[in-house]
């Protein structure tokens, strides 16, 4: 097994992974060093670094949100800015009743979202190309989900913008934010006001810098005027 550590890894943080699961994160972990090249989907696909940055960390933080009940067994789900997978797929292969929509700008790496989720079976997994500006004018799709996750795709008054209209009134935003995470929420005091959420941190247990788990909770309809037009919110954040 190249993930030697997974398993227990996983446990310390109360996730039991069986056979299955661990050979599905084998698999994934194989398919990213394949394809890390062509859709420059991780800056180290190293076994080590993807068990314990990629993997463990999103296992953390799946773990810290059932936890606090933020995630449950059937929640609906989006990753926005998933890139290889992290951490929705992750997520779904921890807790497989998730219902995933996995959303991300770069036609290459749904490519390889697409070909991942063929590739490990994994049923109730939608994978669409688009940035997340666009994508949430989409009846279908605004309003729609318990919980949007997102990992290292902007600062968080900006990914309030972006990730906000996705959530139904009383879904939640979460992300991971690391030392610099006080400052960030002190920013976001207006894109919170004006987008109608409130937002919570507390810390996830990794080992390396600190880490924060940032939880926004929708408390009113996001206003129609929001996200703004493609590339206008991370050039004026809120
Ligand atoms: N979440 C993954 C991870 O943790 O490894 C990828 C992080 S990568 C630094 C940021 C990703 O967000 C990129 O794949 C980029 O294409 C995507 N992204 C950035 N802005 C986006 C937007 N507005 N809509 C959709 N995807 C976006």
């Amino acid at each position: 097994m190249a993930l030697s550590n997974l398993r227990r890894g996983a446990r310390d943080h109360g996730v039991t992974l069986d056979d299955a699961q661990a050979a599905q994160f084998e698999r994934y972990a194989a398919l990213l060093r394949a394809w890390s090249h062509r859709a420059g989907l991780v800056a180290d696909a190293s076994d080590a670094a993807v068990e314990r940055r990629h993997f463990l960390e999103s296992l953390a933080f799946g773990a810290a949100l059932r936890e606090r009940e933020i995630l449950r067994p059937d929640s609906t789900l989006i990753d926005i800015g998933s890139g290889a997978g992290l951490p929705g797929v992750v997520l779904k292969v921890a807790w497989p009743a998730l219902r995933l929509t996995l959303l991300e700008a770069t036609a290459k790496k749904t490519a390889f979202l697409a070909a991942l989720v063929e590739d490990l079976g994994l049923g109730g997994v939608r994978v669409l190309t688009g940035r997340a500006e666009e994508l949430a004018r989409d009846a279908t799709l605004r309003g729609a989900f318990d919980l949007v996750v997102a990992r290292a795709v902007a600062p968080l008054p900006v990914l309030l913008e972006l990730a906000l209209p996705f959530a139904r009134i009383g879904g939640r935003l979460a992300t991971v934010k690391g030392s610099r995470t006080q400052d960030e929420v002190a920013a976001s005091r207006h894109a919170l006001d004006v987008l109608g959420a409130r937002c919570v941190t507390f810390p996830l247990d990794v080992p390396g810098p600190r880490q924060q788990v940032v939880v926004a909770i929708k408390l009113r309809q996001t206003p129609d005027v929001y996200p703004r037009r493609a590339g206008v919110p991370n050039k004026r954040p809120l």
